[in-house]
C-alpha cells in the first residue's frame, strides 16, 4: 500500500493497479525495492508518469524501511511521518486501510470538496479538515470515513456536476458553493449520519517528494490538490489530447508542486477542484471565443477558475462591472444580478487567466512561476487546432499575447482592459461583444448568447 501510494501521484488508480500487478511478483519486500537497478526500477513505473521521482522516493522510503524498522512499515503515525517522503495522509491511508488503525482521518480533495459541501469543515488546508472531522466524527469510524467519503466524492458529490438527486445526503446537507436545481435542504449533517456510507476502500491518495542530487529534500507535495492528476483534472477528451505532451515538462510538474506546496502554508485561490475550471467548461474542441485574463481575484470567495467571473452571492469586481455596463450600453442587456460566467463558457468562450493561481489578497503572486507558459500553450493549441476563433485581448498584458495567434485564420479583437483605470480610455464603446458575433457570423458560426440566466 506504501509503494502504491507512492506511485499513485499524479496517476489513475487503474494504471496503477496495472502496474503493481506484475511490480509487486518482482519486488516483495522493502529490501527488494531498496536494492532494485534504479534504471531497471525507473522504466517499471515509468507507466505512472514522474517515474523518476517516484523511483526515487521508493527506494527511499523503502531504504528507511530496512535500515529503521527492520524492513516493516511501523504502526504509528510518528513513525511513519518520520520517514522522508511519507506525510501526514499518505500515513492515514497505510494506517486506515492496512492496518486498520484510527490514526486519523484520510483528507485528500474528495474528502476536503464533500466535507465543505455538507457544511462539516470550512477549512482549506487539510490537516485543519482533519481535525475538524476528527472531532465530529466518533474515531471507531475514522477507517472507514476516510475512504468512503473519497468514493462518495468520486462518484457522487464530484466536483464538476454532483449528483444531488441521488445522493443518500439530500435531505440533510447544506450542499454549500452547489449549484443544483435540486431541493436545498436547510439542516447541518449529524456525524452519525455520515456513517450510513457504505464502506468502501478503494482510492489511495498519494504524497510525493522531490529529489535532488540524489538527496531527498523534505518537500511533500501533501496538499489537498496532489491527489489529483492534471489528467483526472481536464475530464475534456479534447484537452487531454491537446496537453498530453504539455502536461509531461518538468516544468508542469514543479509548477503544480509549487503550487500544493503554497497551499499547505497559504490559502491558494482558487481552489484546487476548481484551477482548470475553464478547460472543464470548454472543451477545446467547442472554443469559439478566448477571453484572457491575467490573475485570479485574489479574495475570498472570488475566483472559481473563469477569467473575470466570480461566484453567484460574491460582489462583482470593478472590471465585471465594467463589463456588464458595456455589454448593457452595446446589446441592451439588463445586467444580471450575480457575476457567474458560467453560460458564457458553456457555450464555448475559453474564460482563460494566463496565471490560473494565486495566493489569497497578493495579486500576482503566482507569476512566472510556470503558469504562463502552460496558458501560452493552450492558446496555441486554440489557434492550432480550431478553424476559427475570436481571441479578445482587453489591455497591453493580454495584447502581448497575440504573437500566440495565426491571425490569418482567426479573428483578434483589441482594446483597453475594463478595469476602472482604463475602462474610460477605450473600452467603454469598444462594443466587443457585438464584434464577436459578426466574426463569427462572417464564420459561418453559431452567435453567442451574452444574456446571463437571471438566479
Ligand atoms: S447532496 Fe449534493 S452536495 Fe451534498 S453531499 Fe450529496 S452530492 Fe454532495
Amino acid at each position: 500500500m506504501l509503494v502504491a501510494t507512492i506511485l499513485a501521484a499524479q496517476c489513475t488508480d487503474e494504471r496503477v493497479n496495472e502496474v503493481t500487478a506484475t511490480l509487486f511478483q518482482k519486488y516483495q519486500t522493502p529490501q527488494d525495492f531498496a536494492k532494485a537497478d534504479t534504471a531497471t526500477l525507473a522504466a517499471e513505473l515509468k507507466p505512472t508518469g514522474f517515474y523518476q521521482q517516484k523511483t526515487q522516493t521508493v527506494q527511499m522510503v523503502c531504504q528507511t524501511l530496512v535500515e529503521r524498522f527492520g524492513g516493516k512499515v511501523p504502526h504509528t503515525m510518528e513513525e511513519l511521518t518520520s520517514i522522508p517522503g511519507i506525510a501526514r495522509k499518505t500515513a492515514n491511508v497505510v494506517l486506515n486501510c492496512c492496518f486498520n488503525i484510527p490514526s486519523g482521518i484520510i483528507v485528500d480533495t474528495h474528502v476536503a470538496r464533500v466535507s465543505q459541501r455538507l457544511g462539516l469543515s470550512e477549512a482549506r488546508n487539510p490537516d485543519r479538515i482533519e481535525r475538524d472531522l476528527m472531532d465530529l466524527v466518533p474515531s471507531d469510524a475514522w477507517t472507514f470515513w476516510g475512504p468512503a467519503v473519497v468514493m462518495h466524492g468520486r462518484y457522487t458529490c464530484k466536483a464538476k456536476l454532483p449528483e444531488c438527486d441521488r445522493c443518500i445526503f439530500l435531505d440533510f446537507c447544506p450542499q454549500n458553493g452547489v449549484e443544483t436545481s435540486s431541493t436545498k435542504p436547510k439542516a447541518m449533517t449529524p456525524p452519525e449520519e455520515i456513517s450510513s456510507l457504505t464502506r468502501s476502500i478503494e482510492n489511495q491518495i498519494p504524497s510525493t517528494s522531490i529529489s535532488q542530487g540524489g538527496k531527498i529534500q523534505h518537500k511533500v507535495a501533501d496538499s489537498v490538490s496532489s491527489s489529483s492528476s492534471a489528467i483526472d483534472l481536464f475530464h475534456s477528451q479534447s484537452w487531454k489530447t491537446a496537453l498530453k505532451d504539455e502536461i509531461q515538462k518538468p516544468y508542469f510538474r514543479e509548477l503544480l508542486e509549487f503550487v500544493n506546496l503554497e497551499r499547505q502554508t497559504q490559502a491558494v485561490f482558487p481552489p484546487p477542484a476548481e484551477m482548470f475550471t475553464a478547460l472543464e467548461l470548454t472543451p477545446i474542441d467547442r472554443v469559439k471565443v478566448v477571453i484572457l485574463g491575467q490573475d485570479p481575484y485574489h479574495d475570498e470567495g472570488q475566483a472559481h477558475g473563469l477569467s473575470f467571473s466570480v461566484k453567484r452571492g460574491v460582489k462583482l469586481p470593478p472590471s465585471l462591472r465594467n463589463i456588464f455596463t458595456e455589454l448593457a450600453q452595446e446589446l441592451n442587456i439588463v445586467p444580471a444580478k450575480h457575476g457567474d460566467l458560467t453560460h458564457w463558457a458553456r457555450q464555448g468562450v475559453l474564460l482563460l487567466n494566463a496565471v490560473l493561481t494565486v495566493r489569497a489578497h497578493q495579486p500576482n503572486s503566482h507569476k512566472d512561476k510556470g503558469w504562463e507558459r502552460f496558458t501560452d500553450a493552450i492558446i496555441q493549441a486554440v489557434s492550432q487546432q480550431q478553424p476559427h476563433v475570436v481571441f479578445v485581448l482587453w489591455g497591453r498584458y493580454a495584447q502581448q499575447k497575440a504573437k500566440l495567434i495565426d491571425d490569418q485564420k482567426h479573428t483578434i479583437i483589441k482594446s483597453a482592459h475594463p478595469s476602472p483605470l482604463s475602462a474610460s480610455n477605450g473600452f467603454f464603446g469598444s462594443r466587443p461583444f457585438s464584434k464577436i458575433n459578426d466574426a463569427l457570423n462572417q464564420a459561418q458560426q453559431t452567435e453567442l448568447d451574452w444574456s446571463l440566466p437571471a438566479s
